[in-house]
Order: C-alpha cells, then structure tokens, then sequence
C-alpha cells in the first residue's frame, strides 16, 4: 500500500466511523475489515512497505484475570505500571522514523484498565499518530466501572474500546450502554468460549529450528510489541522474562532479539527486522500446538511448556 493509499484507508474508516450507525461498527465490521490489511511481511514483500502496520504495547504487565497459559506470561508477571514519559519518548521517536503513519495500535496488558493513567497513553498515542486506528484491549471486568471521564477520552481521541472475550460474567448491558452514549466504537474480539487456544508449547532447552517455527507462527511480526524503546517481533519474546523470573529458567535473549528503535536510522531497518526469524525462535515448538479449556492459570510451568 502507497503513501496516497494509507491516507485513502484512513480517511474511509473515519467515515465508517461518523456516519455508520453504531449497531453495525459494533458487530466487528470495522475489525474485519483492518485484518485484511495485515498479511504478513515477509522477505519479499518488505521492499514494498511504506509503513509500519501494527504494534501493541503492555501498560502494565499483570492482569486481573490470569488466564491460564496466557501468551503474554502476565499471570507470572510482577505489578508494572508503563511510564508515562517512556511512552511519550518512544511514541515521539516512532512518530519521526515513521512520519507517524501507523496503521494500528492496541494500548493492551496485562490489564491496561488497572493503570490509573489509561486515558493519558489516550492523549499521547492520539498526539503523535494523528490517522491510526487506536484501541485499548481489556478483558472487560473494569469497563463497567470506568467513569465517564475514560468515555469522554475515548471520543476525543477516537480510541476504541475492544473486551477480548472469555468465558467470563461482565456486565455487557452497562458496557454497551455507556459506548453508545459517549458515542465510543466497541468491538469485542472474536474468540472461542469453550476452548482456549494455545498458541505454542515452549521448548525450553531451544532445540527448534528458527526458521521453521518463525515460518509457521501466527505472532511473528503479527503481534509487534513496542516495549521501553525496543520493538519485538512477537510478544513470546518482549514477555519471557517473567517466565525466566518466576519460573527460574534461563531462556536466553540477546540484542539479536530485539530491535533499539533509537539505534535504528529508518523505518526499513524496522521491517528488516521483523520479516525474518531470530535467534530466540529456536525456544519455540510451534508445529506442537495444543488447545486446552479456558481456566485460570495456577502459575504452573506445564502450562506453557
Ligand atoms: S485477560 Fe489477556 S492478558 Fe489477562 S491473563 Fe488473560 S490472556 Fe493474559
Ligand atoms: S519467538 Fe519466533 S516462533 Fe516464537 S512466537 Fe516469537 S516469532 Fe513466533
């Protein structure tokens, strides 16, 4: 997609978002419609970017649900609240590799709602990346409860609002309420509520092939994740320190791992970066999927193992 292209896009589902009726943006029209500007970059198609497409970034680290097996290790997780200022400085310094066209970004966790801050990750993400599209991603237990000043942030910096959907009791009425009110998008991401899906079991001696798992993995550079300056390919590697830390492993990362996004000069280096497997995606048994039943982590090794 063009330069002239990404501005066409943005511009289109602006549009959607104004005049469509509110029933029809909540049934995941919008959301659908985004996926298919996602393929994957890869080695060939890299050459014909023009902009970063995606990155999601954890204000904080631990949750209030703690599901089992969650990819982002958060029910191992210490409490850790994103720093204002650390996000501002690294939304500045993408905003300037990238001239701030980012198609998408999700303010996610852990639980983002239990940062005390949300709506100002709001107002920045909104300052510097004027035409993404922008959501908060929450399990929904919190959204109830938020006061109308999270509602008005969210219209003034057109954030959406998407409840990942588990097995779960949340008061969906008052949700539903309350987004239509304050005339907010939400989207409740499709999931299944039986099963929960394991993305990939960890091999923890590393004895994977790089480029065979990288290959055949649903997060490689689907899920890019902006954390304290660094850009990782999937959240399986921003993450596994909680993992190595509570579970006293030793899954070993290194700066091949991970990308310094003030070291780099451009966004190329960036899409360099992420097309491709690194090192650390020997710790991963991606062809050893499994799907277990949703339940609620009990902080044991065997659930990502
Ligand atoms: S709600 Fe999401 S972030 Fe929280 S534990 Fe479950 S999968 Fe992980
Ligand atoms: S480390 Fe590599 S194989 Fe593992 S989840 Fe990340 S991209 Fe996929």
């Amino acid at each position: 997609m063009n330069a002239n292209m990404y501005v066409f896009m943005m511009r289109f589902f602006r549009f959607i978002r104004k005049f469509v009726p509110y029933g029809i943006r909540k049934s995941n029209f919008i959301q659908k419609s985004w996926s298919l500007l996602r393929p994957k970059l890869s080695e060939t198609n890299k050459d014909k970017q023009t902009h970063l497409r995606y990155f999601e970034v954890h204000l904080t680290d631990h949750c209030n649900l703690n599901c089992k097996a969650c990819s982002h290790f958060c029910p191992v997780a210490d409490d850790n609240f994103l720093d204002v200022e650390s996000f501002r400085r690294d939304c500045i310094r993408l905003a300037e590799l990238t001239n701030g066209n980012i198609l998408v970004i999700r303010l996610m966790g852990g639980e983002p709602l239990l940062h005390p801050q949300v709506t100002v990750f709001f107002d920045i993400a909104r300052k510097y990346f004027p035409h993404t599209k922008i959501a908060v991603v929450s399990n929904g237990i919190l959204l109830p409860k938020q006061p109308d000043t999270f509602w008005q942030s969210c219209k003034k910096n057109r954030i959406e609002v998407h409840i990942s959907n588990y097995p779960i009791k949340i008061d969906r009425e008052t949700i539903t309420q309350k987004a239509a009110t304050f005339d907010v998008v939400l989207v409740d991401i499709e999931n299944t509520n039986k099963e929960w899906k394991k993305y990939f079991v960890l091999d923890i001696h590393g004895q994977g092939d790089c480029q065979k798992s990288f290959d055949n993995c649903a997060q490689a550079n689907n899920c890019t994740n902006l954390r304290e300056g660094k850009i990782y390919v999937c959240p399986t590697v921003a993450y596994i320190s909680f993992f190595n830390k509570y579970f006293e492993q030793n899954l070993e990362t290194t700066e091949q791992d991970y990308l310094d996004i003030y070291k780099v000069k451009n966004q190329q280096e960036i899409f360099d970066f992420l097309c491709k497997p690194m090192p650390f995606c020997r710790y991963c048994n991606v062809e050893n999927q499994e799907s277990l039943e949703w339940g609620v982590s009990k902080r044991e090794i065997s659930e990502w193992t």
